[in-house]
């Protein structure tokens, strides 16, 4: 006699982010009967330790577009972040060593914010509320070791032996996806030569929600404002210096860092945590299949220098959602080819447009290339003295460039934005 295999209509294998986001947007489905089940090999009810966190809610912090905190308010998540978010209101753009920069503003949008910035922590503690809910199974630590696409979708074999049939099977399980790899889903994989080297400062006069993304030689650097006087700072640094420069003494790391951004933020004061991430720009080769999908660091991941990389899969997460929770209703099976390729058209412009920014920025910016420099003043003078391009450019990073997705109409966790 066959076994009993345990089913569900969808399984959502990783629950960082992304993962964690798509289960909040599917809450129409899921109130009409729809079941779920939520995979991840780190336990998602974590204490203090960084190290025992899933990696989307490690030490980082992260820039929320204005439309994302827009998606996030909408699915009830957003009040729990609220408090500890700190709203950009302005943004300088300079190069470092010329004379081209250029300032950013809500009021331009009459926006209160152009986006917002959160601790990973912070954002994990939002996200990961409210999931248990009728209709959700987590499955946390576990750990998926195979998966075979079949007649009925994709069958999951866990470490431990047991397994579980999804109808539909989305890998939100990260970069360089394991199981998109097992089953012979290709990526592109690029590597810029350089790390991001991420930690927070102090300086000594208030921010007064300014950020600064700074190019210079060495690559992109941003401050972004959190607390008061205390800022979320991305370095990027060579390959071949970033180990150095992670370990320079406190004082020594303040000088060289002050020296980068100069004094417009004021004096840097004392320093955090330091961490390091290599940088890539990976994108899978197919981003979806019958009865697959890959989302978020699974199908791009993209340079942080204009902080997309969310952003980008949380609008493809909810578009994505917007699809099935239809078929949901229309009662029509979730896997389907043509309803995931829609998706997948739909999200295509937006995709290319966000990845190439976001590709272009860092060589553009890290260009020794003569002629470079002065095309980056260009760009620049002309970004600030062109009211207009100001706010396209400005609509885009905010992003609000794109066609929004119709989004669950009542908070999941009955929370009010
Ligand atoms: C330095 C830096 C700064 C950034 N700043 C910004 C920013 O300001 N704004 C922005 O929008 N984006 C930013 N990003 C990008 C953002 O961090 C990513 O887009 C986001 O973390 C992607 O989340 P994810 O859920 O797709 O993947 P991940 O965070 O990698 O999560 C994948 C999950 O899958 C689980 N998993 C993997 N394999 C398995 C398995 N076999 N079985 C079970 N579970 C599994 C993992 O435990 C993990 O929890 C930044 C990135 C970096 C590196």
């Amino acid at each position: 006699m066959s076994k009993h295999i345990p089913q569900s209509d969808i399984v959502v294998l990783g629950a960082g982010m992304v993962g964690a986001s798509l289960v909040h947007l599917l809450k129409p489905a899921l109130a009409r009967g729809m079941s779920l089940t939520l995979i991840d090999r780190q336990a998602l009810n974590w204490d203090g330790d960084i190290a025992s966190r899933p990696p989307s809610f490690d030490g980082r912090a992260t820039a929320l577009s204005y439309g994302t905190q827009q998606i996030l308010s909408q699915l009830g998540v957003w009040g729990l972040m609220a408090e500890r978010a700190c709203a950009i209101e302005h943004i300088q753009v300079s190069d470092q060593g010329r004379f081209g920069q250029t300032q950013l503003h809500a009021s331009e949008q009459n926006a209160e914010a152009l986006g917002y910035i959160v601790e990973n922590a912070v954002i994990g503690q939002g996200l990961l509320s409210g999931l248990e809910q009728p209709g959700v199974s987590i499955k946390a630590p576990a750990q998926v070791q195979g998966v075979q696409m079949n007649a009925d979708g994709a069958l999951l074999t866990f470490d431990n032996g047991e397994q579980l049939q999804a109808s539909l099977l989305v890998l939100a399980d990260g970069a360089r996806s394991a199981l998109a790899q097992q089953l012979g889903i290709q990526h592109e994989r690029r590597a810029y030569g350089t790390h991001a080297l991420v930690t927070q400062v102090e300086v000594d006069r208030e921010h007064g929600h300014w950020a600064y993304e700074r190019f210079s030689e060495d690559g992109p650097i941003a401050f972004l404002p959190l607390n008061k006087k205390d800022f979320a700072v991305v370095w990027t640094l060579a390959d071949d210096q970033i180990e150095q420069v992670k370990a320079l003494p406190e004082a020594e790391f303040l000088a060289r860092l002050q020296q980068q951004i100069g004094y417009r933020l004021g004096r840097l004061m004392r320093v955090g945590e330091r961490a390091s991430y290599p940088l890539a720009l990976v994108q899978s080769k197919e981003q979806v299949r019958r009865s697959l999908v890959l989302l978020g660091n699974a199908a791009h991941s993209l340079h942080p220098v204009a902080g997309q990389g969310f952003n980008l899969a949380l609008r493809d997460a909810a578009v994505l959602a917007e699809y099935l929770n239809h078929a949901w209703q229309q009662n029509q099976p979730l896997g389907d080819l043509a309803l995931l390729q829609a998706y997948e058209q739909q999200q295509q412009a937006d995709q290319r447009n966000t990845i190439m920014a976001s590709d272009l920025l860092p060589r553009l910016f890290g260009s020794k290339l003569p002629g470079m420099a002065l095309l980056r003043d260009a760009g620049l003078l002309s970004m600030s003295a062109l009211p207009t391009a100001r706010k396209l450019f400005t609509r885009h990073a905010m992003g609000l460039g794109q066609r929004a997705a119709k989004l669950p109409a009542t908070p999941l966790s009955g929370e009010s934005a």
